[in-house]
């Protein structure tokens, strides 16, 4: 890969998603522990899932991944809000769906420099139920949207403890 491609790939790795209480260390060196996947959502409408550990295989290692995933990254702008971005507005907002697939929802949301996307995460942050198993997650999310300009008064807003909590934590990265 090039330093442009690997460039490229760091900053589409923005949201980890499906962390688990697991660690992995590096198969070649042992010296790296990751945990959680990224997703990437190509222009073209393909979905890549990849573990945590890319971005080290690549760096340290050489790893290259699939073609299609490097053209698509290559061709990556800024996503346009699509089906993908819809149905995971539906499902963040949606109280009858499984927590875990809301909370994956809040997560991948944030690919979407989009005031939709925001609104979603904002009215998920006060939803109660989804907040206790998520409210990290959605602020993690708002915080990546606050990064990109979308929610420039977002740091002032009446949010929920575990909600500010996720916004923190990204912002002292
Ligand atoms: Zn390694």
């Amino acid at each position: 890969m090039t330093d442009a491609e690997i460039e490229r790939l760091r900053v589409t790795s923005r949201r980890l998603g499906s962390v688990t209480l697991g660690w992995h260390d590096c198969d070649f060196c042992g010296a790296f522990a990751g945990n959680g996947e990224y997703r990437y959502y190509l222009p073209d409408g393909e979905i890549f899932a990849a573990p945590m550990m890319i971005l080290h295989y690549v760096e340290e290692h050489g790893y290259r991944p699939p073609g299609q995933l490097r053209a698509g990254l290559r061709a990556a702008g800024r996503l346009r809000w699509d089906w993908r971005a819809e149905r995971l507005h539906a499902v963040l907002l949606d109280q009858s769906e499984d927590p875990d697939f809301r909370c994956q929802a809040a997560v991948d949301l944030a690919n979407w420099d989009d005031p939709r996307a925001l609104d979603a995460l904002r009215r998920a942050a006060h939803d109660e139920d989804l907040v206790d198993v998520a409210g990290d997650e959605i602020g993690r999310s708002l915080a990546a949207l606050v990064d990109r300009g979308l929610a420039g008064d977002l740091l002032t807003e009446d949010l929920p403890v575990m909600v500010r909590y996720g916004v923190d934590e990204a912002s002292d990265r």
